[in-house]
């Protein structure tokens, strides 16, 4: 699924170097297809919008604790400190020129964490100097038992 969205948001992000580091092939998660369509696409959306010429995207995966755990990465401007708490805000954009450039509404990132904990994951943010990363936490539906499993 994966790669599958990864090729279709290229064509998009052209300008940019995008990489997979797929260590997981058979991770499940219990999420529905078009959620987690939904969530990498908004996260993919950003990470290009907020990117700089020449920048890099990394999507990566891994397995931790139970978790299912993908991850976001890019190169981009960043997100200054004072706006890290309120991203998730919906309608929150960093400050009105970016979005006025960008024509971001700040729906992305409020919707993405409602469609992640709906699917008891989390998702939380991980600044960098060179750039943003966003984690997402899924429980790994190798250990969950199926009774567990949101209905
Ligand atoms: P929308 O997604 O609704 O089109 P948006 O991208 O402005 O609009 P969000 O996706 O919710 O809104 O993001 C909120 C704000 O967080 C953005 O306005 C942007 O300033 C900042 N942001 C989000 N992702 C990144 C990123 N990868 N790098 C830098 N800033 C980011
Ligand atoms: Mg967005």
């Amino acid at each position: 699924l994966l790669l599958d969205l990864i090729g279709r948001m290229k064509a998009k992000a052209e300008r940019f170097e995008v990489a997979i580091v797929p260590h997981l092939n058979d991770a499940v998660i219990w999420a529905d297809r078009e959620s987690l369509v939904h969530i990498m696409i908004n996260l993919l959306d950003n990470a290009i919008k907020y990117n700089l010429p020449g920048g890099q995207i990394v999507v990566s995966d891994h397995e931790a604790e139970g978790k299912v755990v993908i991850e976001v990465a890019d190169t981009g401007i960043g997100i200054p400190e004072e706006a890290r708490s309120k991203i998730f805000e919906p309608f929150y954009t960093v400050n009105k020129d970016r979005s006025r450039q960008t024509g971001g509404t700040g729906l992305g990132l409020a919707l993405v964490k409602q469609l992640v904990e709906k699917h008891r994951g989390t998702i939380e943010l991980i600044s960098t100097d060179d750039g943003t990363t966003f984690r997402l936490c899924f429980p790994s539906f190798h250990t969950a038992s199926r009774k567990e499993a949101p209905q």
